[in-house]
């Protein structure tokens, strides 16, 4: 049994340190589609059940993780056993990590202007051998969506970061992933505020 299911949703029994293989062989197998990573909290498993678009982006996820302590133990409850929590921010300083070891390249979405601004600062001096393609912050106007689209499709990062709160992230990158030119996109909540300091 690969998968355990909770409230309807499969999440797939898998580790923080699998989840980074996984990732780490979608970078390197240089696929053509865009692969979304969705971390599901507990609120997005509640919401999903009565909303329809936000199951649909869900069921089309390259991958999800278990992004909450209950839903590990319910699954634990019913035999479902899923091993762990995952966390968009543990996902995402392990993507950072490697991502410095194997010189990966990254856009930066979301957070308030100066937290953006900021955080690629401390990301460059972290982790200087991965580059930062580009960055923009998460409280532009809905007119100016395309154009910053538009900007990292033609930036083709490795991993596209999304900080703008669920379900925001899984919207955009969901909407927009035959024109993201990522190889893999994931929303990270507010993860940028965190690594900031
Ligand atoms: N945010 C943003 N644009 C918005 C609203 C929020 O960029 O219009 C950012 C906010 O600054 C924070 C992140 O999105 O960095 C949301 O974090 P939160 O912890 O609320 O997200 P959740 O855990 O609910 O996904």
């Amino acid at each position: 049994e690969k998968y355990a299911k909770v409230m309807g949703v499969n999440f797939p029994k898998m580790t923080l340190d699998r989840t980074i293989e996984v990732l780490t062989d979608v970078i390197e197998e240089k696929r053509p589609e865009l692969f979304h990573v969705i971390t599901v909290n507990p609120e997005i498993t509640m919401a999903c059940q009565k909303d329809t678009s936000l199951r649909l982006i869900i069921d089309e996820a390259g991958l999800i993780t278990a992004d909450g302590i209950g839903i590990v133990m319910v699954s634990r409850l019913r035999g479902g056993n899923l091993p762990e929590r995952v966390t968009g921010y543990d996902t995402l300083l392990r993507l950072l990590d490697s991502g410095n070891q194997k010189k990966w390249s990254f856009y930066f979405l979301g957070a308030d202007p100066l937290t953006n601004e900021k955080v690629c600062e401390v990301i460059r001096k972290k982790y200087p051998a991965l580059s930062i393609l580009g960055r923009h912050h998460g409280f532009f106007k809905q007119t100016e969506e395309d154009k910053i689209v538009e900007e990292i499709g033609t930036l083709k990062p490795d991993i596209l970061v999304v900080a703008l709160g669920a379900p925001y992230a899984e919207r955009l990158i969901h909407k927009n992933k035959s024109k993201l030119n990522a190889k893999i996109a994931i929303g990270v909540g507010g993860s940028l505020d965190v690594i900031s300091g």
